[in-house]
């Protein structure tokens, strides 16, 4: 069976799912087998379930039910289903990637965009090559555009994706520290990032530029079509402020607060408007978008508790989003403590960056540094720190914080966001 022959059973359906806890009637189940089971077993009951169609790559089990496919690999089918479907969608299609914000960026252009338009995109962090395809097999008709962010952690990912996704529009939110081990290094980043730019520039597809990043600028320089931001004479132009620790965007005498924290929102929310001016949405829209939009769980959040404020950002740490956070957070009024835990995945790099990050902690002046993970506990420093969550929180049972401001920041294998509720 080949793509083409799928194709409109799958139009037939209601959605596509990879997960066989959530198989509803009139859904597509790609089996995708672990190292401990094979999918293919769940097929019967994913057909007893309601299922229109199973697909699997392991033989024999076709003969159960008419409704159960072989193929000989689900990620390949999975993949080339959504670029039939996508080369039928007549629809622009807004590319994301890069090293921090892509996850913030997109909710951002997403919150925007529906102001004015019907629009699919990414839901949670569904960024790889089976995030990617499931997405864009989740567009319907009745979409009129959709928003895709793509995450990398090696070379030739993003290639894969644009392909399978075929941007119209695409932005790198930035290259930064994040993925060194997989990607070779930071000109490694760059490269891997820039596949997007690849891609964009081989089809003659639209570039979000923003004009105060110099690698953004390199790589586009003289080439059209773009949508620019950052400068006086980009195509959109805006002046930062902030209020009660939130960043906000001025343009042309309309004031807009986000309830992100962090001078680095400045940035997201930047290419988010200019998208929105650049379709048609009137400012008092995108304003309305802007305000109205909470981030999830985790990421740049404040959380107000009795006398304290809290940042929690547990959700990733790599170098550059590190530094962004500890550069914010010095700027809060009062007595700052900061609980940082390991960045993972940076591979020879690790002990410096630690280092590094733990110097620049200590160079801008916080009241009190904590550490959880071995990276940092590794270097010397006065700092307290503890090679586990579990650590910190016994240590936060017996030890009230003093200071007004708390910042959570580690990488998700850390675990720091179960700290919270004992500050
Ligand atoms: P992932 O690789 O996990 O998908 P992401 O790129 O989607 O991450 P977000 O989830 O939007 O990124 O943000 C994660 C964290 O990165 C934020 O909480 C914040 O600390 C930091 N961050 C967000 N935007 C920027 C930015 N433009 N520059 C630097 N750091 C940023
Ligand atoms: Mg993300």
């Amino acid at each position: 069976m080949n793509t083409e022959q799928f194709y409109p059973l799958f139009l037939k359906s209601d959605k596509v799912t990879i997960d066989s806890r959530k198989i509803e009637k009139n859904d597509v189940f790609f089996a995708f087998s672990g190292d401990n089971f094979n999918a293919a077993t769940l097929a019967d009951q994913a057909v007893e379930k309601g299922a229109l169609a199973v697909i699997v790559e392991q033989k024999g089990f076709e003969n159960i039910s008419k409704n159960i496919f072989y193929v000989p690999s689900t990620l390949q089918f999975l993949q080339d289903l959504a670029v039939y479907h996508r080369n039928k969608l007549q629809i622009p299609i807004i590319g994301l990637t890069g090293s921090n914000g892509k996850t913030t960026t997109k909710e951002l252009i997403h919150a925007v965009l529906s102001e004015k338009y019907n629009v699919q995109y990414t839901i949670g962090n569904l960024n790889n090559h089976i995030g990617v395809p499931l997405t864009i097999l989740s567009i319907k008709p009745e979409h009129e555009m959709a928003v895709i962010e793509m995450g990398a952690n090696h070379q030739k990912e993003i290639e894969l994706l644009c392909t399978i996704s075929q941007p119209d529009y695409g932005y790198i939110t930035n290259f930064g520290k994040a993925h060194l081990e997989g990607f070779g290094g930071f000109e490694g980043v760059i490269k891997g990032k820039s596949e997007l730019y690849d891609f964009l520039i081989s089809h003659h597809r639209t570039i979000v530029v923003n004009e105060n990043d110099t690698i953004q600028m390199e790589k586009t320089k003289d080439y059209e079509p773009t949508v620019t931001f950052g400068k006086n004479d980009s195509d959109y132009y805006f002046e930062s402020f902030s209020e009660e620790h939130c960043v906000g965007l001025v343009y042309h005498e309309t004031k807009i607060l986000s309830r992100l924290t962090g001078e680095y929102n400045f940035t997201n929310l930047c290419a988010a408007a200019s998208l929105g001016l650049h379709f048609g949405i009137e400012v008092e829209k995108i304003k309305n978008a802007v305000e109205n939009y909470v981030p999830t769980n985790m990421r740049s959040q404040i959380v107000k508790k009795g006398d304290k404020t809290l940042v929690l950002d547990t959700y990733n740490a790599n170098p550059s989003s590190m530094s962004a956070s500890l550069s914010n957070f010095i700027t809060f009024e009062g007595r700052k403590t900061i609980i940082i835990g390991d960045m993972l995945e940076l591979g020879e790099e690790s002990a410096k960056e630690h280092q590094n990050i733990l110097k620049l902690a200590q160079e801008l002046g916080f009241d009190e540094i904590i550490t959880v993970g071995k990276n940092f506990k590794n270097v010397n420093s006065s700092a307290i720190s503890f090679k586990n969550t579990a650590d910190l929180i016994d240590y936060l049972k017996l030890h009230r914080i003093q200071s007004e401001n708390v910042l959570l920041k580690a990488s998700r294998g850390i675990s720091l966001e179960k700290a919270a509720e004992f500050i």
